[in-house]
């Protein structure tokens, strides 16, 4: 098995022509979002539909419940795709010669920080944008944690003509100044949450004048400048179902990259914040594994400062601190939780993806925690072997693959390791000039704080 090439790419002509929906192949149906109003009333499954449809595009929302298995993605997004896509996927060979590591023991990695914001979120921000565009919608809110998100729709906004205002977090606001004046060139409005512009924000600063913000709050606060105005949808960097089917697009590629280089991994590691880059690489497999092609164990990484699969509950709770969203089942430290703050952004939510969480809790997906300072020890590790410095939540998705390497090798064991490399870490360079000066600290679950109501 296994040929003695490094870079598998694929060319334009090999882009998806749809997306995979896991929905139709989970063991049991998803369990639908449920909204309880402050007097306790529950609504109907057609009046959630009523407030979705005021947030959402249509279009997202037939995904989002949809029992297709696979999903067209129309021809103008796949142009657009075709400006970076397929990302290549390539072999860790310099890394594995420094680990040392025997002939059995492989580590391929796919790279999304080709993309013109340096992530995978790109991938949802272009389909989110074109469907927004295709409704008339004129405008479009959301929250960002450490700016990735954001710029990726700021880049999808530019695109298609759409206004894009978003809630920054504000921890990641002032660590990385560079993240906002980017969104800023791409045309998009840029606040640090939370805010005095909304009820949410303004509710959280009177508790904390000091808050240094949370995924949760800021979600809060669009949703709430998206609920006011007819004109302007919300938009989700994460989570969601179809946010996760978008992200497919990225194990589709290789599963075929995989083949270009004769293996099948025995492990699909991704890091986790909100889930969906991990589902993107990781979903496909768990195709593949009930096509009886793949055996590979699915591995979700999260860091110990926010450890939502490995010691949150599997319960209903709110997808942001305010209670503007819906309730969904899901893994999660409590919607009032605020993670202490760690130089992954992107990775402080204090859910989690609803598909994500039901293929963990029934047992098909793994799920580790792991401290930021080894984190950054594995990253740095695999920028001077392999030459791409990682974004600080894709370190993650390294240590784990790292850690499975060695333990294969302690064991005696071959193993190929397949991991999402999620972006690049150009704009988080004040976090790794915090790793060399020797000031990183690790934090863990209860560093964190809960907002008392
Ligand atoms: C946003 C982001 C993440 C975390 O989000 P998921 O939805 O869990 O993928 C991870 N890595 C990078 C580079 C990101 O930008």
């Amino acid at each position: 098995m296994g040929n003695d090439k490094t870079r598998f790419g694929l060319d334009e002509t090999r882009i998806p022509e749809a997306w995979y929906n896991v929905i139709p192949d989970l063991k049991n149906p998803p369990a639908p979002p449920k909204v309880v109003t402050p007097d306790g009333t529950e609504l109907g499954p057609e009046q959630i539909g009523e407030v979705m449809a005021s947030l959402f595009p249509m279009e997202c929302l037939k995904q989002e419940m949809s029992p297709d298995r696979w999903i067209d993605i129309p021809g103008a997004v796949i142009d657009v795709y075709k400006t970076y896509r397929p990302s290549p996927l390539l072999r860790a060979r310099q890394l594995e010669r420094v680990l040392g590591l025997p002939e059995g023991v492989k580590i391929f990695y796919k790279y999304e920080g080709v993309s013109p914001a340096g992530s995978h979120k790109p991938n949802t921000a272009i389909p989110q944008a074109y469907y927004n565009k295709q409704e008339g919608i004129t405008k479009i809110s959301t929250e960002t944690g450490a700016g990735q998100w954001g710029s990726a729709l700021a880049i999808a906004g530019a695109l298609y003509g759409i206004d894009v205002e978003v809630f920054m977090v504000k921890v990641s606001y002032e660590q990385k100044p560079y993240r906002r004046i980017l969104m800023e060139t791409y045309g998009a409005t840029v606040h640090a949450s939370p805010t005095n512009l909304t009820d949410a924000g303004s509710h959280v600063l009177a508790m904390d004048p000091d808050s240094t913000g949370s995924l949760g709050i800021a979600i809060s606060e669009a949703v709430e400048v998206a609920a006011k105005n007819a004109d302007t949808h919300y938009s989700l960097g994460s989570v969601l179902n179809h946010v996760c089917l978008h992200q497919t697009i990225i194990g589709l590629e290789a599963i075929e990259q995989m083949q270009l280089a004769d293996e099948e991994p025995d492990v699909v590691i991704g890091c986790v914040g909100g889930g969906s880059n991990f589902a993107g690489i990781a979903f496909p497999y768990y195709h593949r594994k009930l096509e009886g092609k793949s055996k590979a164990r699915l591995l979700a990484v999260e860091p110990k400062a926010c450890p939502t699969l490995t010691a949150g509950d599997y319960r209903y709770d709110l997808g942001d601190e305010a209670g503007m969203t819906p309730q969904m089942l899901m893994y999660t430290l409590g919607h009032d939780f605020v993670p202490a703050g760690i130089h992954a952004g992107g990775l402080r939510y204090h859910g989690d993806s609803p598909l994500v969480s039901q293929l963990v809790h029934e047992g098909e997906m793994e799920a580790v925690s792991v401290n930021q300072v080894a984190c950054f020890e594995a990253a740095v590790q695999f920028a001077r072997a392999e030459g791409i410095l990682p974004a600080p939540e894709s370190s993650h998705a390294i240590r784990a693959a790292i850690d499975e390497a060695l333990a294969a090798q302690a064991a005696g064991e071959d193993r190929v390791i397949l991991f999402n490399l999620s972006g690049h870490g150009h704009f988080d360079l004040s976090a790794y000039e915090a790793y060399n000066s020797g000031s990183l600290v690790d934090y863990d679950f209860s560093a964190g704080t809960t907002l008392s109501e």
